[in-house]
């Protein structure tokens, strides 16, 4: 097909200055894959912040069109598993960092890395989910599978009006947690009482350096800030309890000590969504449409066209954005 689409196309030129341009592609122009996939919506993510912005490498080829996760529908497909017509999303795997990704009209890619839009999900819920919110399903089910569950008490939610936290926040108090929701932005408390949040406190609780133990305030939480506060965490958890750690927008550094860990029996659960197996994806995606409120969804989500795209992503990296982002394409 020589049909053109709009695209985002991150260079950089031979002093590795980035530059980020809206260019017009056809079918033709885009990266090898078995199934290609009309997008119908994407969103924001941090990472896609950092991709857009230069900010830290995550594209590794160049030059790229950004963007790590979409939802849409297969126009053409040699892959066994999908079919035109079929609804899809994807998230991760490469795509936005090695891989052409989300911001285009069209994108080629594997099909082992699709996995089928949940019934009764839009390609825009999907997205307003997007990776933040299946990485916060990921967090929750790694707490449950430690037996983290609501009857052990508290859990924390950090980075709480961000796109994971939002999304942490809405499942594990839909699923009977106590939840504490740690922000840097107090007005933004009703929102996330609004979300489900029993308790709101404030950053600056979790971010000074901390002890190597304090005192015991949740079993359990998900963290998405990682430094300092993760670290205070990890010494404000209770005995046995588990921390799922998924993300670094304070930091990538983990200024802690081995004390939680070996004198309160405390554990740190990582979590990677970009190349979790299908198995797990299609278990949290799964997750995701029965746990998740749909109305929640609306409330933590706003919609913005492909034009707004690059400011939405100098205003993710500066921690400006609430909730989720879902780019109608
Ligand atoms: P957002 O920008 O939407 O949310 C991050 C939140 O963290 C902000 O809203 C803010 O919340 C808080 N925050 C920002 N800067 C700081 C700071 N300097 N110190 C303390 N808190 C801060 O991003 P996402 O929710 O999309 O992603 C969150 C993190 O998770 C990112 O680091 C991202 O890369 C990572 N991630 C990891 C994945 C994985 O596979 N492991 C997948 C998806 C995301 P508030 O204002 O409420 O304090």
């Amino acid at each position: 097909m020589s049909d053109t689409f709009k695209a985002i196309l991150v260079s950089r030129d031979a002093e590795k200055k980035q530059s980020v341009d809206v260019v017009d592609l056809t079918e033709a122009d885009l990266m090898e894959g078995d199934v290609t996939v009309a997008v119908e919506a994407t969103t924001v993510n941090y990472k896609d912040g950092l991709a857009i912005t230069g900010k830290a490498p995550v594209v590794r080829r160049w030059p790229l069109v950004p963007g790590i996760d979409f939802a849409g529908t297969v126009t053409d497909s040699s892959h066994a598993d999908w079919r035109k017509g079929d609804k899809v999303i994807l998230n991760g795997w490469g795509v936005g960092e090695t891989h052409y990704g989300a911001y285009a009209g069209r994108a080629r890619v594997n099909g082992d890395w699709l996995v089928p839009l949940p019934e009764g999900m839009s390609a825009h819920d999907a997205m307003a989910v997007g990776t933040a919110g299946y990485t916060a399903m990921l967090s929750v089910m790694a707490l449950e599978r430690h037996g983290i569950l609501p009857d052990r008490g508290p859990v924390v939610v950090t980075g709480a009006a961000g796109g994971v936290g939002s999304v942490a926040i809405s499942i594990l108090s839909s699923l009977g947690y106590h939840v504490v929701a740690s922000t840097g932005r107090n007005a933004e408390s009703p929102y996330l009482i609004d979300l489900g949040a029993a308790e709101v406190i404030s950053r600056e609780e979790l971010s000074q350096p901390a002890k190597p133990l304090a005192k015991e305030r949740w079993a359990g939480g998900v963290d998405s800030v990682g430094s300092h506060t993760l670290a205070n965490v990890l010494s404000m958890t209770s005995y046995g309890g588990a921390i799922a750690a998924c993300g670094l927008a304070g930091g990538m550094d983990l200024p802690s000590s081995v004390a939680p860990f070996i004198l309160r029996g405390v554990s740190l659960l990582g979590i990677d969504s970009v190349m979790a197996p299908k198995a797990v994806r299609l278990e949290a995606w799964r997750r995701v449409g029965a746990d998740l409120d749909l109305k929640k969804l609306s409330t933590l989500s706003r919609t913005i066209g492909f034009d707004g795209i690059t400011a939405a992503a100098r205003d993710i990296v500066e921690g400006k954005v609430r909730g989720r982002i879902v780019v109608d394409m």
